[in-house]
């Protein structure tokens, strides 16, 4: 089994879309960056390369490449879930903690449970996502950014051990 950690902040901004988790937030301030700013599924992603050490999103999908302007972060993802299965392995679990200060985040975690789980072709329960905020201490305190940790178990493709019995 291979584990990986994943890191990401992007500052928010007026006249922004804040998506989180592939899912859009009413809010009154938006996450900035060159693709839709999506900075749980960036964690996610940059857990998913770590734990197969294949660089990190960056390297990926450059900043500097018009391709990935105001690109959809869930389909660089469905992209990084395919790297992941040419490599013989697949998703056991994904932890993720999302700071933020506002909005409340709770309301929606369903919702982004269930998009990314269908992302990375796997079932609800192997996504979890939390929110917390860091009590108005820092960036996320004072609505700077927002800042998301995940963690990821991978095992190989083929471990469950049903098609090897005979
Ligand atoms: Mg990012």
């Amino acid at each position: 089994m291979r584990i990986g950690h994943g890191y990401d902040v992007h500052r928010l901004q007026e006249g922004r879309a804040l998506i989180l988790g592939g899912v859009p937030i009413p809010f009154s301030l938006g996450l900035l960056g060159h693709s839709d700013a999506d900075v749980l599924t960036h964690a996610i992603m940059d857990s998913l390369l770590g734990a197969l050490a294949l660089g990190d999103i960056g390297a990926h999908f450059p900043d500097t490449d018009e391709a990935y302007r105001g690109a959809d972060s869930i389909r660089l993802l469905e992209h990084v879930v395919r790297l992941i299965a040419q490599k013989g392995y697949r998703i056991s679990n994904i932890d993720a903690t999302v700071i933020a200060q506002q909005p409340k985040l709770g309301p929606h975690i369903p919702a982004m449970r269930s998009r990314l789980a269908q992302a990375c072709c796997v079932q609800p329960d192997q996504i979890s996502v939390k929110a917390t905020t860091e009590e108005h201490l820092g960036f996320t305190g004072a609505l700077e950014g927002i800042s998301a940790h995940a963690v990821c178990l991978l095992e190989p493709s083929d471990a469950s051990g049903d098609s090897a019995a005979f």
